[in-house]
């Protein structure tokens, strides 16, 4: 399976995962149709599904087009979206699989940014294999250096849904739906000060945003590191919030980068 990584909007990723062998295509998040139309022109392959993770506009815009152009397409979403996903067919719950060829993903009940976010975790297609990568698509749940903000849940119920994702392999590779890694991280620095893999992981960030490259995908074992949202346990990081618990810590620092 391949990833390719297309920018939309502003900050925006669309992720379009191709099956070379069958010449098939699924599609993560089509906020906008046409880069997707286009990738899939240059790849000569059509689409036959959308997954998409939640339903905010930025992430479900495209479906209808791309419907337009491929009919067969199936769209997916989670089971508490009902209504709110454009064109919705497939109305997925914890423990669901989908699937694009032979490669099979899980899909996660992640609620947190919106009450009915779901994120798809592909594991390693060949464990044999002497470095085996899983891929995560996780919306606008888990970002890279940050998490997304609570419109619609609770601090709890995001640090459930984080703490699931945090259970995953190092060796999972984190397809978040924007490039916001940059200011996460000097959130976390303000947070997190005496982090050296963080310090480290900004300024590798800063080189690469000078140069307008991407910062995504971002493997979940650096993320465990540097992420303060992944690390409400840690001592350091709940003395510098003033947190008590795990989710007084998380609750604390949300409410600190959404004034940052
Ligand atoms: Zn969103
Ligand atoms: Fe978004």
């Amino acid at each position: 399976m391949d990833i390719y990584r297309l920018p939309a909007f502003k900050d925006n990723y669309i992720f379009l995962l191709h099956d070379r062998q069958h010449q098939i295509a699924a599609v993560v998040d089509p906020g906008d149709g046409a880069p997707v139309l286009q990738c899939l022109e240059d790849l000569g392959s059509s689409l036959v599904a959308i997954f998409n993770t939640h339903h905010h506009t930025d992430h479900v815009g495209g479906n209808r087009q791309l419907l337009k152009h491929f009919p067969e397409a199936v769209v997916y979403g989670g089971s508490q979206d009902r209504g709110r996903i454009p064109e919705q067919q497939v109305f997925l719950q914890e423990g669901d699989r989908v699937s694009l060829g032979e490669r099979s993903g899980q899909v996660l009940f992640v609620p947190g940014h919106t009450r009915g976010h779901i994120a798809y975790y592909f594991p390693p297609a060949d464990l044999e294999a002497p470095e085996p990568w899983g891929e995560l698509f996780c919306g606008d749940t888990l970002f890279a250096g940050g998490c997304g903000r609570l419109f619609e849940g609770t601090p709890s119920q995001m640090v459930n849904s984080l703490n699931k994702l945090r259970q995953l392999p190092d060796h999972t590779w984190v397809w978040c739906a924007h490039e916001y890694t940059l200011k996460n991280l000097e959130f976390a620095l303000s947070v997190d000060t005496a982090n050296a893999a963080l310090q480290q992981r900004l300024v590798t960030v800063q080189a690469l945003r000078a140069q307008h490259q991407p910062t995504i995908p971002t493997p979940l074992g650096l993320e465990k590191l540097t992420n303060p949202f992944l690390r409400w346990d840690q001592p350091a990081l709940q003395a510098a919030v003033h947190g008590q618990t795990s989710e007084q810590t998380f609750a604390h620092l949300r409410q600190q980068k959404d004034r940052f």
